[in-house]
């Protein structure tokens, strides 16, 4: 299990993929590489060919970056241009940091295992030596606080699979925050014993339990058929999933569609559709969609409080399919894209849609 899908099971036991295969699976490649993929293999090839080395090394990350956006055959993403703007400046310190070890010592995007505890990692970097530094990197959004639990938790399971596999803990463990560059995140025996702990305890719980929560339900595979996590998202501050009887759909020439979601006596449009989703009728279908967007408050567009974002899905919900917790259901993994469409699984794009959040329920 991977430090990622740990951190799932400690919040919520049903949300972690069923089994506990001590091998990571292959990365998947396909559909459109998000900004943190490009950033992710930029900074790899940066570091593998010794680019950090160079005069400038900010410059020759960006170039890199902008050849990887090349290499993915799809437009740079939207923010493109303020992220080769903090490429630029944030590469010189991260140079500094690697630079002071060998080529032998700096160990990038390397998988850690602990067979016995069927545990498994692939930290972004690992510079060995006398005093290892064990460095993460993180493009998502960081505040000027602390730094996140889920973060820490993921690097005190790096930290313990780097004393696994080296046979040394790391001295120093750093977070490479784009926004905020190099930030320290101290992991000590103590906190390493304890996030064990902690997975330990997760593991003797029931795998079926939910406990919906904003942060964890987002990107969680089962989401559009776990029931508990329905219930509970009608109460949440600041919801991004909608579901209800699909009454009317207005597509436009711009290749996008409105749709009109009714659900308990009220009405509420979702705009920015892709029409490909639409190759079927939709009105009278019930549909969940998760992870939209809001209209800002002052938008003049009262028409619509939700809107389509590059990460939202829908799935329509009658097709009789079992929900999670339903004691009689087993929906298989829809593995291919006819299979994800005949399950009404459906992403952004139709590039998307070939590869969006599928029920595994
Ligand atoms: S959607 Fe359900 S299974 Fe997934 S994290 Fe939320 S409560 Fe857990």
């Amino acid at each position: 299990m991977s430090a990622t899908s740990s951190w799932r099971m400690i919040r919520c036991p049903a949300s972690a993929p069923p089994s506990v295969s001590i091998t990571p699976r292959a990365p998947t490649e396909h559909g459109r590489p998000n900004r943190g993929t490009l950033v992710h293999r930029a900074v790899e090839s940066w570091i593998k060919d010794e680019s950090y080395r160079e005069a400038d090394p900010g410059a020759r990350l960006v170039t890199i970056a902008d050849s990887c956006v090349t290499d993915s055959g799809y437009p740079a993403p939207r923010d493109w241009q303020e992220t080769r703007s903090r490429l630029r400046v944030k590469a010189r310190k991260l140079a500094d940091v690697v630079s002071s070890r060998t080529v032998s010592q700096v160990i990038s995007e390397n998988e850690l295992y602990d067979r016995e505890l069927k545990l498994w990692g692939i930290p972004d970097l690992l510079l060995l030596g006398d005093r290892p530094i064990l460095l993460d990197l993180k493009t998502e959004h960081l505040g000027p606080g602390s730094i996140p639990e889920s973060i820490t938790f993921q690097l005190n399971i790096y930290a313990h699979l780097v004393l696994v596999n080296h046979g040394m803990f790391p001295d120093r463990t750093d977070v490479f925050s784009l926004e905020r560059g190099l930030r320290p995140a101290p992991v000590t025996e103590e906190s390493v014993k304890s996030a064990l702990g902690l997975v330990a305890d997760a593991r003797a719980r029931d795998r079926d339990a939910t406990f919906p929560d904003h942060e964890v339900c987002r990107f969680c595979d089962r989401r559009f058929r776990c029931e508990p996590h329905w219930r509970a998202a009608a109460a949440w501050d600041e919801p991004d999933g909608l579901e209800g009887e699909v009454v009317d759909t207005e597509a436009s020439s711009n290749g996008l569609t409105a749709i009109l979601v009714r659900h308990a006596e009220r009405e509420e449009w979702v705009t920015k559709v892709p029409s490909a989703i639409f190759q079927e009728e939709a009105r009278g279908r019930h549909v969940r969609l998760v992870r939209l967007g809001h209209f800002a408050p002052e938008s003049e567009d009262l028409k619509a409080r939700w809107r389509w974002i590059r990460t939202s899905a829908l799935q329509f919900q009658d097709l009789g399919l079992p929900s999670l917790n339903d004691a009689t259901g087993s929906c298989k993994r829809a593995a291919t894209a006819q299979s994800k469409r005949l399950h009404g699984c459906l992403g952004a794009s139709p590039q998307d849609a070939a590869q969006a959040p599928v029920c595994r329920a």
